[in-house]
Formats: C-alpha cells, sequence, structure tokens
C-alpha cells in the first residue's frame, strides 16, 4: 500500500494533510524518517509512527492478561519469556504492558499500542487506584498493623528518594496478608514499602486498576480482549 494511503486509513489525516506530514518529518518507516509519500509499505510487516505513534491497520488493540509468575514484561528477549510471547495475536510484538510487574509478580496486567492511554493509566496525574495483595514474611496484628496502616497513609520516604510515597491505603486480609491500594507506580513499590516497615513480601499479586478487576475466569497467563466499557473507563 503507498505511504500516504496508509496513513490516511490509519489516522485523521486527509491524503494531502498526510503528504505534508511526510514533508514535514513527522513519519518513520521502520525507525527512519522517510517524507516520500509513494513509497510502498508492507503492511503487515513495516512499523509506521507518525508522531511518534505506532500505526495499524488492525486498529488499537487492549488486552487484559492474568500475568503468571516467571515471565517479563520487556519487550527484549532475556532470561525469562516475555508476556508478549503468550499472545498469539498478530505483530503481538506490537502491544506494550501498561506499567510492569515484576518477574514474579502476578495478576492484572494490561497491554496496549496505544500509547495516549497507557499514559492515562499510568500518569500519577491521573491517580489511578492499584490494588494489590501481599503475603507478607512477618506476621503484623494489633497496634503494629495500626502502626504500618498510618505510615502508609501518611507517606513513607523510601531509600533513595527525595519525596514520600502518595497517601495509600492499607487493610490486613490476616496478619500474614494485606491489600495495598497505590495511585502512583514507582519503582518496586510495594516491596520497598513493606521493606521500610520491616517486612518482606513473599508474594506479590495485582487485584486491579482503576474500574478494571481481575475476575477468576482468566487463569494464569490467560487474555482476553477488554470491553469498551473498560476501555473508556480510564
Ligand atoms: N510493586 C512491586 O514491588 N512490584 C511489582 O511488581 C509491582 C508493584
Amino acid at each position: 500500500m503507498r505511504l500516504d494511503r496508509f496513513l490516511s486509513e490509519t489516522t485523521p489525516l486527509t491524503r494531502s494533510l498526510a503528504k505534508r506530514a511526510l514533508k514535514n518529518g513527522e513519519v518513520t518507516l521502520n525507525g527512519e524518517p522517510i517524507k516520500q509519500s509513494a513509497t510502498q509499505i508492507d503492511t503487515e510487516q513495516d512499523e509506521v509512527k507518525f508522531n511518534g505513534e505506532t500505526l495499524s491497520l488492525v486498529g488499537l488493540r487492549y488486552l487484559i492478561m492474568h500475568k503468571p509468575t516467571g515471565v517479563e514484561c520487556t519487550a527484549r528477549r532475556g532470561l525469562y519469556p516475555r508476556v508478549i510471547d503468550l499472545i498469539d495475536l498478530p505483530k503481538a510484538e506490537r502491544l506494550q504492558p501498561v506499567g510492569r510487574l515484576d518477574v514474579d509478580t502476578t495478576g492484572l496486567l494490561l497491554l496496549t499500542d496505544d500509547g495516549q492511554w497507557s499514559h492515562r493509566v499510568t500518569s500519577p496525574r491521573h491517580r489511578c487506584a492499584k490494588v494489590y495483595i501481599a503475603d507478607l514474611a512477618e506476621p503484623m496484628e494489633g497496634s503494629d498493623a495500626e502502626w504500618a496502616i498510618n505510615q502508609v497513609a501518611q507517606g513513607i520516604l523510601l531509600d533513595d528518594e527525595e519525596t514520600p510515597t502518595q497517601p495509600a491505603l492499607l487493610r490486613f486480609i490476616t496478619p500474614l496478608q494485606a491489600e495495598l491500594t497505590l495511585t502512583e507506580g514507582r519503582y518496586h513499590q510495594v516491596k520497598r514499602m513493606f521493606a521500610a516497615l520491616g517486612n518482606h513480601v513473599n508474594a506479590l499479586h495485582r487485584q486491579s486498576i482503576g474500574d478494571v478487576v481481575l475476575t477468576d475466569d482468566l487463569g494464569p497467563g490467560e487474555w482476553r480482549e477488554l470491553t469498551q466499557e473498560e476501555i473508556d473507563s480510564f
């Protein structure tokens, strides 16, 4: 397909605006800037970006996965299988995890090729609530548990950081299992918060992000497309 036609079919641009965008250097083909409107592209194989956003004839995709332990949220191949290796869709590598879970963390992972939507979900400005269930090494109850709940509500200064964590909600399901609701996503945040409270997270599971909840019908390693209502909830 000609590049200018591809642009007009995958963006709101008309054919002539697509030509102008090409001339202005707003388009890349497989990572290289491209200006020639008549360039023929393979719509299945080539990667075309307009102002940094990948374009696709199949439309934008939004998935929810139950991430199992032992798989990585990275794009490059490494020590562990990648989450995108579990998705049997064409061009699965174009899907990006929305925020990351550690290799040993299980639970709700969103994936999309819509960069703007991903930003809405992860940006601390949008204060989207993420609920985690942590299995703890040391039981916390009574005044210990109350102290921890207060610390988390006030914000905790983590090692090597300059600002305390945003106020968050901690609830003990049992002395060895806690539910933590965060509105931000710092590096290894849940594990570091419990470490700062003198405990250790043995296992971590993400239960929900915003209104999207991981339900029992999605087993570890399984995924489904998000409903329109779930997509629009962010
Ligand atoms: N916090 C962590 O420590 N790990 C995760 O995977 C997610 C949040």
